[in-house]
């Protein structure tokens, strides 16, 4: 009801001032829509729905239920048809109010990405399957034993012993010649497809046509790279001096094996504070329904129909899902009460928020987030304040002396955590564009010099294999990762907003503030605007790295 006023408002408006053809272009485009959500909004409630429920019962109907739904929501995106009348709109350029040039961009982008050929696209996922088999299948042999990547990462963890790491680490990146001819020829075979849509390749077609320009998030890397790379170094240095000690071996003597994780994209933990024990005897979920209720945001209508606690069968992770686009928003969780799980579900229900709190008279289309990096910052920006000892100290979790008492090393670790993980994410998201670009160069050198670069860990010496093709993202995940990033990026730009714009001093009135400033610039424009776009109405300035270094870098 809504939805047909505004319309109706917006046409009369355009009366005055739109020629015929672009009034009947319009309308062709209104008419589309229409067709459109009368068939598309079932079947993505369906897909939602059948998803959640594989994923809470875990059985063999539910799940082939799920592939159903999903199967035909996705199917749909194939009527060429449909696809001919939106490049018609398109390519008149007379389709020009807001709402509806917005809906055009995003819907053609969905079915664009529909028009791939279904033998190439049968023949993508049957490489996939045949390489995710051989990551599942995959145990490192480490002195006769086979050890699965978490007993790995345990080695890596805990052990002090130069050589059982060394063993540890070779044994895991085993995989890479494994799977190393099949990534490139699946990488070869996107390449395809891509092109095959007018695309160079397939890390410019995943990009763009997520509403991101390459070069712009190239621009934000290097912008990036260059705040953080002498705090980088300096942290770098504290980080070799730590593990020299660690091991009792000079720094010129560390290497890739001795940084703690299979990547060196995890800080070590330098700084200790055990959030763990002040969780202990926490209720992660009652705290959250009273913070978010502090802030004018309740969550009750979402934890409602949620599936919070561990179970047999269930998903052992945590998602958020929006049902409906119309308040059906939930959360799947395992909950325990420790700081990762404060932290997750803290993050979660950020998701949550943004869902839930959209805005009802706007289309079906557009009740959506402006990117999946948006609604990751609102959900990275909440998951922070777990391990915020001024936010515990706030929720009753710590007293004054305990807050003080933890609030530098709390800040060097979450430093030291981001500064760690963003230059990694760096040698993810260089390595990938440059593997699309060219996969016949040589990827084994292009990884260790990426490395080099941007992690400043050294390749040991004369090494030469597919160690690229151990890290799964790169294989099964593609162009996704730099996402992460930007999330991060931009969940320090909303904070630096909020401490500077939103709130006042006076506490009581600037918890309710918060609430009111995400929902009315962030969470109701839902996906109206392009992110960037967004991103400026709602803190002043495009998307920036600056915040992040501000917050992170001394
Ligand atoms: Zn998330």
């Amino acid at each position: 009801m809504n939805r047909i006023s505004l319309l109706f408002v917006a046409s009369v408006t355009i009366l005055w001032s739109c020629t015929p053809k672009q009034e009947k272009m319009e309308n062709r485009m209104k008419e589309f829509i229409s067709g459109y959500e009368a068939k598309a909004i079932p079947l993505y409630r369906e897909s939602a729905l059948a998803s959640w429920e594989a994923n809470v019962n875990g059985t063999d109907e539910a799940w082939a239920r799920s592939e159903k739904a999903s199967v035909a929501y996705v199917s749909f995106y194939a009527d060429s048809e449909a696809f001919a009348e939106l490049k018609e709109l398109k390519a008149s350029d007379l389709v020009k109010e807001p709402l509806l040039a917005r809906q055009l961009d995003l819907l053609y982008n969905m079915y664009l990405q529909g028009q791939i050929d279904t033998s190439l696209i049968s023949e993508q996922i049957r490489m996939e399957t045949e390489i995710s088999k051989k990551y599942s299948n995959f145990r490192a042999s480490v002195d006769g034993k086979l050890l699965s990547d978490n007993e790995v990462e345990d080695v890596l963890r805990n052990s002090k012993n130069s050589t059982e790491l060394q063993t540890a680490w070779e044994g895991h990146k085993l995989i890479g010649p494994v799977v190393a001819d099949d990534v490139i020829k699946l990488v070869k075979h996107r390449n395809t497809i891509a092109q095959k849509l007018g695309f160079s390749n397939y890390h410019q077609m995943s990009l763009e046509l997520s509403g991101q320009v390459p070069e712009d998030v190239t621009k934000i890397f290097d912008e990036l790279d260059s705040l953080t790379r002498d705090n980088f170094v300096s942290l770098k240095g504290d980080i070799d001096n730590y593990f020299s000690q660690r091991y009792g071996i000079p720094v010129s003597d560390l290497k890739p094996w001795h940084y703690q994780n299979r990547y060196f994209q995890e800080a070590p933990e330098i700084y200790t504070v055990d959030f763990d024990k002040y969780y202990e005897n926490q209720d992660p979920v009652k705290l959250v329904t009273s913070y978010y209720a502090g802030i004018g945001l309740p969550v009750d209508a979402i934890l409602a129909k949620s599936d919070l606690y561990e179970k047999p069968g269930k998903n052992q992770h945590a998602f958020c899902t929006d049902i409906d686009r119309s308040g059906d928003v939930r959360t799947l969780d395992n909950i325990r009460p420790d700081s990762y799980w404060m932290n997750t579900i803290l993050h979660e229900l950020g998701h949550g928020v943004y869902s839930y709190y959209n805005d009802p008279s706007l289309p079906f289309t557009l009740r959506d987030a402006a990117h999946t990096f948006t609604t990751e910052a609102i959900a990275n920006y909440f998951g922070r304040l777990a391990t915020d000892p001024g936010w515990m100290k706030s929720m009753g979790i710590i007293d004054e002396a305990e807050m003080t008492k933890i609030m530098d090393d709390s800040f060097r670790a979450l430093r030291l955590q981001q500064l760690v993980f963003s230059r990694w994410a760096q040698v993810m998201y260089r390595f990938e564009k440059s593997m699309y670009e060219n996969p016949d160069q040589d990827l084994n050198q292009l990884w260790w010099d990426t490395v080099e670069k941007y992690q400043m860990m050294k390749k040991p010496e004369g090494r030469d294999m597919p160690d690229w093709a151990t890290k799964i993202h790169v294989a099964l995940y593609p162009c996704y990762y730099h996402n992460y990033l930007l999330g991060e990026l931009l969940a320090s730009q909303f904070n630096n907003h909020v401490t500077t714009t939103v709130l006042t001093g006076d506490s009581g009135a600037d918890m309710k503030a918060v609430g009111e400033y995400f929902k009315s610039s962030v969470f109701m424009p839902g996906s109206r605007y392009q992110w960037n776009e967004m991103i400026e109405k709602a803190t002043g300035e495009k998307l920036t790295a600056k915040y992040y270094a501000l917050q992170f870098v001394q």
